[in-house]
């Protein structure tokens, strides 16, 4: 029930038409009972956006590609994690006071923590753009052995370089050699849904297998991993998990995990092919 008391939250990007965000909050202040409503913003101009989200008392924001790095200019404090990964992904206003985090690194960790240890384990991102960033930050925090595999190898050799890991050409891979292999490029992605990163040759039974691309939920590279007897995490986890603990920064209150995957899950059937 939307009132004169309703609380606002919002996404802001471009474009956002497609976003899960929206019916996974809004699920999520219902279930948590908070009279609060979670709204997808096309936003083309981050600054007046931000001008916009304090004049009007927005509560907290989302933020989606392509302002994930514009908006940091604009935010009065940014949060150390954020910072050093040079992307805020959640906004929290705080009486006209806005603080920026960036929660896709502790979605990525607490997806794979679900399923595996981190430390000490060698690990693959195939990848070197925002996600691969953010998540690399995360796993050489948490103590892992990171590979940069990368198409354009300036963008792989500078991501590496930043993480202190190492790079490798992505058509250089060779199998067997990683504890955790994880996706973080669109390849596979609807509609392209038979396009793999990886030969399936290169997968092998002890791997643990992420990909971080969730429509579809089981991409091209999670049906071969599985048939290789990998274990396998899907990027509903990691989407539902980032966007858990934006629902704790902006309420307080513990996020009900169960439905906000529900919600996810859910809006995906109606995408899937
Ligand atoms: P981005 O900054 O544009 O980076 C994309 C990366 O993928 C680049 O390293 C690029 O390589 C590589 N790439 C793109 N197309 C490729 C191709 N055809 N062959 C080889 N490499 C290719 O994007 P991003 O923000 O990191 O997002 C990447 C993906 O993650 C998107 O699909 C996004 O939807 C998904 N994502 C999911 C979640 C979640 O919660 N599950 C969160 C964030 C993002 P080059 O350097 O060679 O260009």
């Amino acid at each position: 029930m939307i009132d004169a008391n309703t609380s606002l939250f919002g996404l802001i990007g471009n474009p956002v038409a497609h976003s899960l965000s929206p019916v996974m909050h809004n699920q999520a202040f219902a279930a948590a009972g908070c009279n609060a409503v979670y709204v997808a913003l096309k936003v083309t101009d981050p600054g007046s956006a931000l001008n916009g989200i304090r004049a009007l008392n927005f509560k907290g924001l989302s933020v989606t590609l392509p302002h994930k790095v514009a908006v940091m200019e604009y935010l009065d404090e940014i949060d150390e994690a954020a910072k050093r990964i040079g992307a805020v992904n959640t906004i929290v206003n705080n009486n006209g006071k806005l603080s920026g985090f960036n929660t896709d690194c502790q979605g990525a960790i607490k997806a794979l923590r679900v399923r595996t240890s981190i430390e000490g384990k060698s690990i693959a991102i195939i990848g070197a753009g925002g996600a691969a960033r953010a998540i690399g930050f995360g796993l050489t925090t948490a103590g892992g052995h990171l590979t940069i595999l990368n198409r354009t190898r300036t963008n792989g050799e500078q991501l590496a370089a930043d993480l202190q890991a190492d790079f490798l050409p992505l058509d250089e891979c060779r199998p067997n050699r990683y504890d955790i292999l994880i996706n973080t490029t669109p390849i596979g992605m609807h509609p392209d849904t038979n396009a793999t990163p990886l030969a399936n040759n290169l997968l092998s039974k002890e791997m643990v297998v992420m990909d971080i691309v969730y429509n579809p939920l089981h991409t091209r590279l999670l049906k071969d991993a599985a048939a290789r007897g990998c274990r396998i995490i899907n990027g509903v986890d990691m989407f539902v998990f980032q966007g858990a603990h934006q629902f704790e920064l902006w309420t307080g209150q513990k996020a009900p995990v169960g439905v906000m995957q529900n919600a996810v899950l859910q809006a995906l059937q109606t995408k899937e092919i």
